[in-house]
C-alpha cells in the first residue's frame, strides 16, 4: 500500500509498505480522510527524531477487514477511531483525569512500524482497546470529510467541559484557526457572547459566520472596543481561550479574564516554555488558569451528534482535500495560515 513515511527531516517521502497485519480482536481500516493537525506539524523536524513513522490520526473510513474475534464490525460499516483510549479503571480514570492515564499516552493506531496515528495511508490496523472504547460508527449518508473533524472537536468539546459557562458568559477566543473556530462555533451555539480575536481576514470573518458577535484584529482593539462599552465591557471576560500557543497571548489572556474568571490554554504543549505569572492573580483575583488535552471518550457521541446536526456551517472549516501524493504540500498549507487555508484533508 502507500503511505507517507517520516524519515527525518521536515517532508514525508511517500512509499509501498506492507498492508499491516491484524490480531484476532482487530480491524483493518481503509482511510478515507485523515486531517493534518498541528501535533503532526510539530512531530516533524522533532529533536531527538522519531522515525520511522506514519503520523495522520484524525482520520474516518471503512472496515476492510476484520479479526476472528470480532462481531461488533463487518466489513463495509463506516467509522471514526481515536488514536488514544484510557483505560478507565486506574486512579486518574476514576478521578476525572482520564487524558493522563498510562494507557491514554499509548498510541492504538498503525500503518506499520512504531504507532503513530497511521492516518497518511492507505490502511490502518486499529487495536481492540481503541476500536471498544474510542470509536464512533457513522451512518450512510454521513461525510467523511464532517466525520474526520470529529477527533478534533472532541478535543475542543472536552475543553469547554471544563469552563464554568452560562448562556450570558462572555467568552473571548484568540485565535480563529480551525480548533479557534470550532471553540467559537459551540461556544457560541450555548448561547454564550463569544469575541474573537484573530489577526488574519479572512479567519476573523469566519469567525462570525460560526455565531462570534465581534471579531477583533489584536488584543488592543478588543480592549479599546471594551473600555468604550463602560463598565460591563471593562470587567473582563467570564473566561478566555488561548488556541495559539505563544507566550504573548498567555500574557494577555490573564490580563482579559475578570476576577474569578477561566484562562483556558489551549495547545501550548512545547516544554520548556514559560510565562510570567503574577500569584496575587491567582489568590487576590481568583483568575483560574487551567489547561485541557486530548479528549474524553464519554464526549464522542455528544460531539458527533453535535458535527451532524449542523447548526454551524462545520464543513467550511475544510479549506483542502488532497491526495495522499500531495501531503507535503498539504502540511506547507497548514502550516501557514497565510495561504488561506483553514483544516487540510488528505484522502488516501
Ligand atoms: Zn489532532
Ligand atoms: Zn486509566
Amino acid at each position: 500500500m502507500r503511505a507517507a513515511v517520516y524519515r527525518g527531516g521536515r517532508e514525508l517521502l511517500i512509499e509501498r509498505i506492507p498492508i499491516p497485519t491484524i490480531n484476532p480482536d482487530e480491524i483493518l481500516l481503509r482511510v478515507v480522510r485523515c486531517g493534518v493537525c498541528p501535533t503532526d506539524l510539530k512531530k516533524l523536524g522533532s529533536d531527538p527524531p522519531v522515525s520511522p513513522r506514519v503520523f495522520g490520526h484524525e482520520l474516518a473510513g471503512v472496515v476492510a477487514q476484520t479479526g476472528t474475534e470480532v462481531v461488533d464490525w463487518q466489513v463495509g460499516d463506516r467509522l471514526v477511531v481515536l488514536h488514544h483510549a484510557p483505560c478507565g479503571t486506574c486512579h486518574y480514570c476514576r478521578h476525572g483525569s482520564s487524558a493522563q492515564c498510562p494507557e491514554y499516552r499509548k498510541t492504538g493506531l498503525t500503518a506499520g512500524f512504531e504507532p503513530a496515528g497511521g492516518g497518511f495511508a492507505e490502511y490502518v490496523r486499529v487495536g481492540a482497546h481503541v476500536l471498544n472504547h474510542a470509536s464512533v460508527r457513522l451512518s450512510d449518508p454521513t461525510s467523511f470529510d464532517v466525520a474526520a473533524l470529529i477527533e478534533p472537536m472532541s478535543t475542543v468539546v472536552k475543553a469547554i467541559s471544563r469552563l464554568r459557562i452560562a448562556a450570558d458568559s462572555v467568552v473571548i477566543v484568540i485565535g480563529q484557526g480551525p480548533t479557534g473556530l470550532m471553540f467559537t462555533g459551540l461556544l457560541s451555539l450555548q448561547g454564550v457572547r463569544v469575541r474573537t480575536v484573530e489577526p488574519n481576514r479572512g479567519r476573523r470573518e469566519t469567525s462570525q459566520t460560526f455565531g462570534a458577535s465581534e471579531a477583533f484584529p489584536s488584543v488592543d482593539d478588543l480592549v479599546s472596543a471594551a473600555q468604550r462599552a463602560g463598565d460591563a465591557g471593562s470587567r473582563g471576560a467570564d473566561a478566555v481561550v488561548v488556541t495559539a500557543s505563544s507566550a504573548t497571548a498567555i500574557a494577555q489572556a490573564c490580563q482579559l479574564v475578570r476576577a474569578g474568571g477561566q484562562a483556558l490554554l489551549f495547545g501550548s504543549t512545547h516544554p520548556g516554555s514559560s510565562v510570567p505569572i503574577e500569584p496575587s492573580m491567582i489568590c487576590a483575583r481568583e483568575i483560574d488558569i487551567i489547561g485541557s488535552y486530548g479528549t474524553d471518550v464519554r464526549l464522542l457521541d455528544e460531539t458527533a451528534s453535535v458535527l451532524f446536526a449542523s447548526l454551524r456551517p462545520w464543513s467550511r472549516l475544510i479549506s483542502h482535500v488532497l491526495p495522499l501524493e500531495s501531503i507535503n504540500y498539504a502540511l506547507e498549507l497548514a502550516r501557514n495560515p497565510e495561504s488561506g487555508a483553514l483544516k487540510v484533508l488528505v484522502a488516501p
